[in-house]
């Protein structure tokens, strides 16, 4: 299959990039000054959008030294939030798969269901910081659409969402939740209809609005400070498995496993044991089918590195640098790209990715729902696939810590179709 030509789109790299190349040490936790992770990231952004991103730059270094900023955060973890999200022994599956013990970090317990609101809660927080008054967000399968929604009705902002109309069509339930919460949706009908056309409005929409207006990115991609900022946003989710897991254990886990998407979930609990030299870490991507010549996800397994939506990092593409459509049965998998910080993970070899098929995220799915009661994300699923293997291959005395992004009600009929339900 040839894939459909690519329209130019908004964030391409015939902009010039403001920041130059400069190598980080193995395992960092942060960018350099210019908003690089060694070889990738940067700012591959139009001119007009420069002066946004040195704002947000600006209150986001000063917020993150402000003991006030830090104490409505952690405010907002806890009552709204609910956090500490438990970490939990699944003994009935450690039993069943014989070996290690599983932990999962349970962020599907988080309020509405996943690790997305870490990151909107408190990018309001910045947008009010900001005098911002309004909030833009793009969303592929609504999961961050709603928890932007819900974060912005919080704080009593308006939210506009862009959504690809095939993909408002496949998730007509979010789009529900997001004009419950208030939320406008505009379905665009550019290109593919899906998120990286949604990406690509969204943009168009921030340029001309970008006086009142924050844009609320939901993983930890595009232009610096966004993947700096997203992932320390998500980083609580590390920092408090690595305190439950001494608490509990005594011990650090051996290996941490977690899904990659764009990758901010993962970044959130492998910031929390990067500087661990004994603990292994592993990021799960999305094999797809597993078919050969069939689209998948594995844009660090697979891919090469490129320029999209504003940043360097690995890339799903064609020999001509066109994007490649990418596939995973679990919707908030499916983009072609990664967070810069991930490629320089797998570059200085800190990281292992492996990657999981749409038929063994589906069959984690059963296994965790039918020996825990747990019905987990899809996404998820893909992590729970190659931390049940890793624990097998460890023995009786390792842990295995794997972080269950998210809950999977909202896949529920995906995998009754799968099943034949
Ligand atoms: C969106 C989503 C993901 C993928 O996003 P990352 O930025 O890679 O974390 C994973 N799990 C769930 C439950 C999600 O909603």
């Amino acid at each position: 299959m040839t894939p459909p030509r690519r329209r130019p789109s908004f964030w391409e790299p015939k902009y010039t990039d403001v920041m130059s190349a400069r190598s980080a040490p193995a395992g960092v936790t942060s960018a350099d000054t210019r908003g690089r992770w060694g070889e990738y990231g940067g700012v591959f952004v139009p001119e007009s959008l420069m002066e946004a991103l040195r704002q947000l730059e600006a209150v986001r270094v000063e917020a993150w030294t402000d003991p006030e900023f830090h104490a409505e955060l952690d405010r907002l973890n806890r009552e709204v939030i609910g956090r500490p999200t438990p970490l939990y022994l699944a003994s009935r599956l450690t039993t069943k798969v014989g070996g290690a013990r599983i932990w999962l970090k349970r962020e599907d317990m988080a309020f509405t269901g996943a690790h997305k609101i870490n990151n909107t809660l408190g990018q309001l927080l910045l947008t009010l910081r900001m005098g911002k008054t309004r909030v833009l967000a793009e969303t592929g399968a609504g999961m961050h659409g709603v928890a932007t929604a819900a974060a912005a009705a919080y704080f009593g902002i308006p939210c506009l969402v862009y959504m690809g109309a095939e993909d408002t069509r496949r998730q007509s339930h979010n789009v529900a939740r997001m004009k419950m919460l208030g939320a406008e949706v505009r379905p665009v009908t550019n290109g593919s209809e899906t998120l990286k056309d949604a990406i690509n409005e969204a943009l168009r929409e921030w340029v001309s609005t970008v006086e009142t207006t924050h844009y609320v990115i939901g993983s930890v991609v595009g232009p610096h400070p966004y993947p700096q900022m997203v992932g320390d946003l998500q980083s609580i989710i590390g920092r408090e498995a690595r305190g439950q897991m001494l608490e509990l254990t005594g011990k650090l886990p051996d290996a941490v496993v977690a899904c990659v998407g764009g990758g901010s979930n993962a970044i959130g609990i492998f910031r929390g044991f990067i500087d661990d030299a004994g603990v292994r870490i592993y990021g799960v991507e999305a094999a797809g089918t597993g078919a050969k010549g069939a689209p998948h996800s594995a844009a660090i397994g697979l891919g090469r590195p490129g320029v999209l939506h504003g940043a360097r990092s690995y890339l799903l593409q064609d020999n001509d640098g066109q994007i490649l459509p990418a596939h995973s049965v679990a919707p908030g998998l499916d983009y072609p790209g990664v967070g810069p910080e991930h490629s320089m993970l797998k570059d200085n070899g800190r990281v292992q990715y492996l990657t999981a098929t749409d038929a063994d995220a589906v069959a984690a799915f059963r296994t965790l729902a039918s020996s825990e009661g747990i019905l987990p994300a899809l996404e998820s699923s893909h992590a729970v696939a190659r931390g049940m293997d890793l624990a097998r291959s460890l023995g009786k005395d390792g842990d295995v810590l794997v972080c269950l992004s998210g809950r999977g009600d909202k896949d529920v009929d995906i995998v009754a179709g799968m099943l034949g339900l």
